[in-house]
């Protein structure tokens, strides 16, 4: 089972199984990573930058995957990720521990207070009553 769609990629149809590229490209990727473990195992504190040089694997697929825990933390690949809302730097995730708490309790709060009922609107009282047409605003005489 699984549907039709275009490889991110390349851009070729194929049927999506359980990730979100053709199987070529899953190829290109697995070989691509297996690069990038490669290297980390030899230059254990080599930066993002630095990976995509060497082995010449786009730094924003290095940082996905140390965002999704792939390439193990205990690397300590160099100020890699850093938390999308305050910018501390993180070891994977998007965000840092305390920013997440902040946003989960933000959220919590938020469906907190939406009442569904609804409230008639007030009439509003007419605010004419406090103007005046002022006459010193005449220029000439
Ligand atoms: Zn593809
Ligand atoms: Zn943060």
């Amino acid at each position: 089972m699984g549907e039709l769609r275009n490889c991110p990629s390349c851009g070729k149809v194929f049927v999506k199984i359980n990730r979100n590229l053709c199987p070529a490209c899953i190829d290109k990727e697995e070989q691509d990573f297996e690069e990038v473990r490669k290297f980390l195992k030899e230059y254990p504190g080599a930066s993002v930058p630095e990976i995509s040089q060497v082995t010449g694997v786009d730094e924003d697929k290095i940082l996905k995957w140390i965002r999704e825990g792939r390439i193990d933390a205990s690397y300590r690949v160099a100020a890699a990720v850093t938390c999308r809302r305050c910018g501390a730097s993180i070891s994977l995730g998007n965000l840092c521990s305390r920013c997440a708490q902040e946003l989960a309790s933000q959220i919590k709060s938020i469906s907190r207070s939406r009442p569904v009922a609804q409230e008639p609107e007030e009439p509003k009282e007419s605010k004419f009553s406090g103007m005046f047409v002022a006459d010193r605003l005449r220029d000439k005489d």
